[in-house]
Formats: C-alpha cells, sequence, structure tokens
C-alpha cells in the first residue's frame, strides 16, 4: 500500500502559467497523492502580464505538503524531487535579503513588443545578421548561421530584462552593486528551497531564455555568441555563477517531451495548455531555422545532450478560457459536442492571436479577431471556430517543422488540457494526415520531471524502462478518402483554411506603437 514505509516514492512539481500540482509517483508511475493551486496572474496594465513571486512560492509549499498528505506516505519515503516550470517568466531580487525587486514578468506579457519589432526591422539587427551571415560562409559553423537566423519574441526574456532594466532603479543599481539576482521560476524556487544558497538554472531553462545559446553545449567551446548578448544587455554581471549541471528540475516543455518518452530523433510532441507548444526531437545537434522554431536543449544526462526544435502558438487554452468567461459555454468539457453539433463554423473564422502571432508568422503585433459574423451565428458555431483554430495552428506549426528540419517525424503525441477534446484532436489528426496519440494522463511536465529526477538517483535506471511505464494511449487516425471518391476531411477544409488564413492576414501589424 502508498502508505507502507518500504515503498518510496518521487514527488514532482509542476508549475504551470494556470495552475500549481504535486504528483506523488511509485514505481509503476501511477500517481498515488495530488494536490493543485490555481496562479492567479495579474494585469497591472493592458499587455502586461504578471505573478506575485511569494504567491508562487506558497503555492509550491502547499501543493508539495497537499500531495504528499494525500497519498499518506512520510517525507523520508521519498526519493527525489522533480520541477518542472513555466519558462521565460522571470523576476529579480535582491542576493543578500532575497526579496524580490519586481513581480514575474509572465512569458504572456507584451510589455517589450514595440522594442522587439524595432529591433527586429533595425538596421543594426540587419548588419549582424549580414555578418553572422558572412561568418557562417567563411567557418561554415552552424551557430553563426542560427545567428544570422535569430528573429526575438516578447516570449523570450532577452527584450523584457531589457525592459526592466530600463524602467526599474533599484534593479540597475543592484547590478552595478553586485546584488542583483536573475532568475526563471525554477531558480527562483530553488533559492528559496536552498534558503539564499544556491543561484543555478538547468540547460532546459537556460536555453529558454534567448540569452543562453543552446549551440554552446554543443561546440563545447568559448561561447563568443551569449558573451556578445549579454555584454550587448549589460546582463552580464547578473548571470555570472549560473550555470549548473543538475538533473532534478527542467522547463516544463522539455519535461513533457521526456515525460512523452519522445527519446528518438523525429519524435514529435504537441502540449495544448495554456499556449500551444510543439517540439521535435533534433537528436544530438540543434537546429536553426528560418521562421522561428527556436532550438533548445532537450535534458542532459551525464555526457549525452539532447536538442529540440520548437515552434509555439501562445493563445490555445487562453482562448477557451476566454470564451467561456463570455458565457459562450458553462463546462469546458462540452466544447467537443458543441463544436459537433453544427457541420461547419458558418463561415466564422477566429484568429487566435490575444499575445501575437507566433511560428511561422512572428508578429506580435497581430490582433485577436472574429471574423465572418452574421445574425445566424450560434454559440456553437462560434466555439467551432476557435476550437478550429487551434487545430489550424497544430497544422501551421507542423507543416514548418516538415519543412524546417527535414527531419522524418516518427510519432506525434498531444497532451495538455486541451487535449482532452475529441474535436481538436480529430481535426489535428485529420489536417495533418497523421495519427496523432494521446495519453490516458494529461499532464506530462510533471511526469517528465519525475522521469528526470527518478533517473538521476537510480529510482528508475533506463529510458527503456521508462518507456514500459507509459499509460495505454488512444489514437485518432485521419479519416481518408471515401471509395465514392468522397473529399477527404483535409480536402473539405481547403476553403475554411483559405478564409482563415486570410483572416490571419487581416488581424496581423494591428497594433500601432
Ligand atoms: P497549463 O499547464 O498551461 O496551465 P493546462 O494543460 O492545465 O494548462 O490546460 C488548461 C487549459 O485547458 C484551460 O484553458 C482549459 O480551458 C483547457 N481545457 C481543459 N479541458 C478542456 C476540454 N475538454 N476542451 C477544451 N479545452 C480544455
Amino acid at each position: 500500500s502508498p502508505g507502507s514505509d518500504k515503498e518510496n516514492f518521487i514527488l514532482s512539481v509542476d508549475v504551470g502559467t494556470t495552475s500549481i500540482r504535486c504528483h506523488v509517483y511509485d514505481k509503476e508511475a501511477k500517481i498515488q497523492g495530488a494536490c493543485t493551486t490555481k496562479v492567479v496572474p495579474l494585469y497591472p496594465e493592458v499587455g502586461y502580464v504578471e505573478m506575485d513571486p511569494d504567491a508562487i512560492w506558497k503555492g509550491f509549499v502547499t501543493v508539495v505538503k497537499g500531495a504528499v498528505q494525500d497519498a499518506g506516505v512520510q517525507m523520508r519515503q521519498i526519493d527525489a524531487l522533480g520541477i518542472s516550470t513555466q519558462r521565460g517568466t522571470f523576476t529579480t531580487w535582491d542576493r543578500r535579503t532575497g526579496v524580490p525587486f519586481h513581480n514575474f514578468i509572465s512569458w504572456q506579457d507584451r510589455r517589450a513588443a514595440n522594442l522587439v519589432k524595432s529591433w527586429n526591422s533595425s538596421c543594426t539587427m540587419k548588419a549582424i545578421k549580414g555578418v553572422m551571415k558572412m561568418l557562417y560562409c567563411v567557418t561554415r559553423q552552424k551557430r553563426m548561421l542560427a545567428a544570422s537566423l535569430i528573429t526575438f519574441s516578447t516570449q523570450h526574456v532577452t527584450f523584457r530584462l531589457v525592459w526592466a532594466l530600463t524602467n526599474y532603479k533599484q534593479v540597475r543599481q543592484a547590478v552595478a552593486e553586485g546584488n542583483c539576482c536573475f532568475g526563471t521560476i525554477d531558480t527562483w524556487l530553488l533559492f528559496k528551497l536552498t534558503k539564499g544558497e544556491v543561484h543555478a538554472t538547468d540547460y532546459s531553462n537556460a536555453s529558454s531564455t534567448g540569452i543562453f545559446d543552446s549551440y554552446q553545449v554543443w561546440c563545447k567551446c568559448i561561447d563568443i555568441f551569449s558573451k556578445f548578448w549579454c555584454e550587448f544587455f549589460f546582463v552580464i554581471s547578473v548571470l555570472c555563477d549560473f550555470f549548473t549541471d543538475v538533473l532534478e528540475w527542467m522547463a516544463d516543455q522539455q519535461a513533457a517531451v521526456f515525460g512523452e518518452c519522445c527519446f528518438d530523433v523525429g519524435d514529435v510532441k504537441i502540449t495544448m495548455g495554456t499556449g500551444t507548444f510543439m517540439d521535435i526531437n533534433t537528436g544530438s545537434k540543434p537546429h536553426t531555422s528560418a521562421a522561428g522554431l527556436y532550438p533548445l536543449v532537450g535534458w542532459k544526462i551525464g555526457s549525452e545532450v539532447v536538442y529540440l526544435a520548437e515552434g509555439n502558438s501562445a493563445d490555445t487554452g487562453t482562448a477557451i478560457k476566454w470564451a467561456q468567461e463570455l458565457e459562450l459555454f458553462s463546462d469546458v468539457r462540452d466544447t467537443s459536442s458543441m463544436a459537433c453539433s453544427v457541420s461547419d463554423s458558418d463561415g466564422v473564422c477566429f484568429v487566435p492571436s490575444f499575445s501575437g502571432l507566433q511560428v511561422p508568422l512572428n508578429d506580435p503585433k497581430a490582433c485577436a479577431s472574429l471574423m465572418g459574423l452574421k445574425p445566424s451565428t450560434t454559440k456553437s458555431h462560434l466555439v467551432r471556430a476557435i476550437l478550429e483554430s487551434v487545430a489550424f495552428r497544430n497544422k501551421q506549426l507542423y507543416e514548418t517543422m516538415l519543412r524546417e528540419t527535414n527531419i522524418p517525424i516518427t510519432k506525434i503525441r498531444m497532451d495538455g488540457g486541451v487535449s482532452s477534446n475529441d474535436f481538436v484532436m480529430q481535426l489535428t489528426a485529420d489536417l495533418l494526415g497523421r495519427k496523432v496519440a494521446r495519453p490516458q494522463n494529461c499532464e506530462m511536465s510533471c511526469l517528465g520531471a519525475a522521469f528526470i529526477a527518478g533517473l538521476g538517483v537510480g529510482f528508475w535506471k533506463t529510458k527503456e524502462e521508462l518507456k514500459k511505464l507509459q499509460s495505454t494511449d488512444e489514437a485518432f487516425l485521419p479519416k481518408g478518402t471515401s471509395k465514392s471518391g468522397a473529399h477527404s476531411p483535409s480536402q473539405e477544409y481547403i476553403p475554411v483554411l483559405q478564409s482563415w488564413e486570410r483572416a490571419i492576414q487581416r488581424s496581423m501589424n494591428w497594433y500601432k506603437p
């Protein structure tokens, strides 16, 4: 029984955008205890999204205690703690007192959108890219090619950190005095857990900030590129003593890839939570992309480093939550049947862009929109249009991935809260023309962090052992063309997709500086 003193467990916490959850896993990776608390986002101004660092810490402690209690186990039976965290959300604090200078600035925050847009189109940026391209031609070093293709986004820490350094005087002062700690959520939790002893992050979180050069791990040589950017942003002093080689915590998307056991080159996972994140395992080399797929360190176990290329869409769950607040439905579980109750969206198109449009459009100034509304439009049509947009963005991301990586995709696994939606799952399978699989337990980040922590302490021995622990999948197969020659659903969808793409074009570059 779980309460038996003989049995040991792995504890795992996932700090997401909407909630913090903790699970207690046994040897079979079955959940023996769980506890969840809500994350309260703060919106101090239009486009600003923040979180209270103390509330995150308190929430973390609450769920750990709650899950252990729920499992009826003793703390001494816990062999390891895995932590997975949302990425790109950061704060800064006083090294001596541990008191934050400001709230966490969320990955969804758009206060730096103008800065990002003007930098991406600036002459300086074009000149830097040109030089990097020339260096690539001379050296054939892929990192130079990566540098020549780089496009900044508001989701990376970079320009939001520049914003904080420019606008918070006390942060600038603390940097000058050498007393400023910068950190993403993992770093903050570790600092709190060790009572200020440890200021560190791991490769997966670092590579998601936009500051750290993923190629550094690969090349194992002096990191000119990262150093250049760090000096450029005047934050080198904040980042010293920063990168350590610890395995027990991971960034959420990388953790989800690990939890899905996407260990082989070409394995893809699509997480649909607050946002959608599509990741492909690119093996032992980082991948460089022109359309904005981002090279990430997936994980580093001993000397083995696995890389991912990632594309995302920021507004998936946010769009569904918004629709719920408008009372288009009361229970989110009804949305799939609502969408299926109508044969189409009645020509309504939804552009999921509360936080701009990401890969492959890369426009932080795009607006969210509903187009093609008619007097005949019902709530079901609107719900269908919103869910269709989730699958349409999946198709865009998938096609970009196929085109840009040239890696044959071996399997596609989908998770996250929105993957509970059968309509979105089936439409994604139809539009991709591929089987997609959904695990019974959709909380992959938590499982992945548990797996990596368990491997670290020998609770589980090998990745092969982890694969055997995977729960049974539910598979969604693409509907094919019938014998009578009827169009396949993806063909039926061509005009709908074309309208939606027009709606996208009209929503782009909407917000003016
Ligand atoms: P995160 O990890 O980013 O906090 P989750 O993976 O927990 O997010 O997903 C939460 C989102 O999933 C919420 O926005 C919720 O509305 C959405 N969701 C949950 N169940 C369904 C469903 N059956 N259909 C559509 N959306 C759903």
